[in-house]
């Protein structure tokens, strides 16, 4: 994949202050986009700061920048907002919309800076950047980042001139969105691995770090959501679980420690859409997950009745009720859901 990068080019030549920006509840994506931005950038002499909205798994944190704090919103918020106000290019990756940001759409809009977005998800708000590069047809923003880095004057098309530690981040992007190379997967996506192993990538070792590291408690809680919460609607082939706080309580529950949960009912041949529906933190909103195999369409769904959106088979988005009263919306919505948009 091919890909013009002249604007690019004069954007990062120009920049001084650059400031790379990730969504809320980070994924392995997300972190791997910022940081693999960041190990690029400094290859090419420039210091970025990375802003993300809440904190990100503590087994994402070895792609974290060497002396350099990524700053988290939750924890400090003046702080993100002056190095937004501040820049001169804001590059937000793996955000289709700056809402996905939480706590930065008015200073990102009111910044005087340049802005890039890099990002696969559909429906993009591309006017509201000076470059976007958009596109669903990749797996992840870490392939997206990886053919553009490629397509820079630097890397010119030799993945062996990519920085190691950015080699990684974008590889565990990847290997994360993928869900371990099961879904999303491209021609491309294998061709960008396999070059990215032969770069220096010790896939074995990201796979332990990223996949292989969670507690004892995470996997009683798999075991407790699967046995005990997991609910089949066999009508409209879906499955849903419901994660509260006081069970996240018991289980000692670390940011991160769901992430997976909700592909697990789609291993059932039943079963072709899956929910995970989790109590925020500060028990404001319900956090939802969708799953789909690949027929079905859960972004239609997201979008409608879920005020959030994603991808074809994983979407996500909020609900503003009661954790009880969950089940019954999800089956009032999968009866409510055209057929037109489910096969979409
Ligand atoms: P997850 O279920 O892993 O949190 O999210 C799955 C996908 O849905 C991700 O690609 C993510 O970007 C998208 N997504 C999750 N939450 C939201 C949300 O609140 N709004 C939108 N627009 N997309 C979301
Ligand atoms: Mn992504």
């Amino acid at each position: 994949m091919s890909i013009d990068t002249v604007q690019l080019e004069a954007l990062l030549s120009e920049a001084r202050d650059i400031v790379l920006i990730g969504h809320l509840n980070p994924d392995g994506d997300a972190i791997g986009s910022v940081t693999a931005a960041w190990h690029y950038l400094r290859s090419r002499g420039k210091f970025p700061k990375i802003i993300l909205p809440s904190p990100y798994p503590e087994n994402m944190s070895f792609l974290e920048p060497d002396g350099d704090r990524i700053l988290i919103c939750e924890q400090d918020l003046e702080e993100a907002r002056r190095l937004v106000a501040g820049a001169d290019l804001l590059i937000c990756l793996d955000l289709n919309r700056l809402a996905r940001t939480e706590y930065l759409e008015k200073d990102i809009l009111a910044s005087p800076a340049k802005k890039i977005l890099i990002d696969h998800h559909i429906a993009a708000e591309l006017d509201r950047f000076d470059l976007a590069f958009s596109t669903i047809d990749v797996s992840s923003t870490c392939e997206l980042l990886y053919w553009i880095l490629l397509s820079t004057r630097d890397i010119a098309g030799d993945p062996q001139r990519i920085p190691l530690r950015c080699a990684e981040s974008l590889y565990v992007g990847m290997m994360t969105d993928t869900n371990n190379f099961s879904n999303s997967v491209f021609p491309g996506t294998f061709e960008m691995a396999s070059k990215l192993i032969a770069r220096g990538v010790d896939k074995d070792a990201m796979q332990e770090k990223v996949l292989s590291c969670y507690s004892v408690s995470r996997t009683r809680l798999l075991g407790h959501m699967v046995k005990d919460k997991m609910v089949i609607l066999p009508r409209h082939k879906a499955a849903y679980m419901l994660l509260s706080n006081k069970e996240k309580e018991r289980y000692h529950f670390l940011p991160g420690d769901s992430e997976g949960f909700v592909n697990l009912p789609l291993a059932i041949a039943s079963v072709e859409i899956s929910a995970l529906f989790t109590e925020n933190a500060d028990g404001q909103y319900i956090r939802v997950s969708l799953r789909s195999k690949s027929r079905v369409n859960v972004n239609r769904l997201a979008v409608r009745f879920f005020n959030g959106g994603g991808h074809r088979n994983a979407s996500g988005g909020r609900l503003y009720i009661p954790l009880e009263e969950v089940p019954a919306y999800f089956e009032r919505a999968l009866d409510a859901y055209p057929d037109e948009e489910k096969f979409s």
